[in-house]
């Protein structure tokens, strides 16, 4: 049953992460995706569907940058609008710079404090905090000709990327490129200077989907299993989190002939690592009322490293299931429990008052800070461990049984 299970795993994660590839929100790639995950889930005997959503591709087609008869290296803001032409550079490195200074019609150099971290994107309704809200406004309200962002490592919020895009934003109107904070330093001595700037980028509008299956019956509350299946632009997005969907159609395999009280309910999230979450958002809209009969949410995102345990971290659960959880924890020699990490889709359901339960690997938990695998190209099958992916769906399997 084991060696079966794995081997379905290892095929799961070849489709995923070889034969599809990328599979970010819009893409084609990530339809294709949506598409493989219901099909297998509709034959493990649930009721599936899919749910519709507008959400839009981008195309990188590079851009330069030229100062001064110096050229920099630029990399095209991720969504953002293309940019020809040339405009004053002026530097900026604080809020209260940019409130001051005059921009309209300029080229601005973000760098220092006020590039630190990713300008959070406008309709991301999580988790805004009030100086990127206001940097965003500031910007829009000065309109400058484009936006050069230079950036450094923030591996807590950007995971092992740099220079991360400060912005990423495709309901972002202002053209953005991103450079490194040396380049950016190196940029910085030319404020005042005539710049020249060519950004090529393209918008192109799609569909993406959101995959859910059900059983069980209504009426006496709902278990729901997460774990999202878009991938980061530019990665194959193995541990980031075709490890996570894996998991799920292992799942609704070994509860096929699940016929407990509850509802149990497998969601495919499409755009945990997407601009604007439009999945998260249409699944948020179509249960705004049916948050209260749901009992546990239990998200797996960056499961399957192949270094360490994997981690399961709870969040409010009742002292009963709490119980629960941690005998089936001390059960499996491969799972051990973890601290609370708010970065994935298990937070909706907390906001929601639902409790839940995360699962990850325990190594990404460790070395948050210092990883440079999360959102970069080195997020590929080689990293996982496909036997971890077998023992958390047993397990889980398990603990929905006695709930
Ligand atoms: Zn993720």
């Amino acid at each position: 049953m084991i060696e079966k299970m794995y081997k379905q795993s290892v095929y799961y994660l070849d489709i995923l992460c070889n034969r599809i590839g990328e599979r970010c929100v819009g893409s084609d790639g990530n339809r294709e995706a949506t598409r493989f995950l219901e099909k297998e889930l509709a034959a493990a005997g649930w009721k599936t569907s899919a749910a519709e959503f507008d959400a839009i591709d981008w195309e990188d087609g590079g851009a330069r940058l030229e100062c001064d008869g110096n050229s920099f290296e630029v990399f095209v803001g991720h969504y953002s609008l293309s940019f020809k032409g040339s405009a004053p550079l002026l530097a900026i490195s604080t809020i209260d710079e940019l409130e001051h200074a005059e921009i309209t019609g300029k080229i601005i150099l973000l760098h220092g404090p006020i590039a630190r971290e990713q300008l959070m994107p406008k309709n991301f309704v999580f988790y805004n905090p009030e100086e990127s809200r206001k940097i965003i406004a500031l910007l829009e309200k000065g309109n400058p000709a484009a936006v050069i962002g230079a950036t450094g490592r923030n591996s807590a919020l950007a995971g092992g990327v740099y220079p991360f895009p400060l912005i990423e934003d495709g309901d972002f109107d202002i053209p953005s490129v991103y450079m490194t904070e040396e380049e950016g330093m190196r940029l910085a001595v030319h404020s005042g200077s005539q710049a020249n700037l060519e950004s090529v980028s393209e918008r192109i509008p799609g569909k993406g989907y959101n995959i859910i299956a059900a059983r069980g019956p209504e009426d006496a509350g709902r278990i729901v299993v997460t774990a999202h299946i878009d991938a980061k632009k530019g990665t194959r997005g193995a541990i980031d989190n075709a490890t996570g969907v894996i998991v799920l159609m292992l799942l609704a395999e070994l509860l096929r002939d699940y016929n407990g009280k509850r509802q149990i309910e497998l969601v495919a999230f499409n755009g945990e690592d997407y601009y604007a979450v439009p999945g998260q958002m249409n699944y948020i809209a179509a249960n705004q009322e049916k948050f209260g009969n749901m009992i546990l949410d239990i998200n797996i995102d960056g499961a399957g490293y192949h270094e360490g345990p994997s981690a399961f971290s709870e969040f409010n659960l009742p002292e009963e299931l709490s119980e629960k959880l941690t005998h089936i924890i001390d059960s499996y020699p491969g799972l051990t429990k973890g601290p609370q990490w708010p970065q994935g889709d298990h937070s909706i359901f907390v906001q929601f008052g639902v409790p839940a339960v995360a699962v990850t690997s325990k190594w990404f938990i460790d070395n948050m800070e210092s990883q440079d695998v999360t959102h970069t190209p080195k997020d590929r099958p080689e990293i996982t461990d496909c036997h971890k992916l077998v023992e958390i769906a047993n397990a889980l399997n398990e603990l929905i049984r006695m709930i």
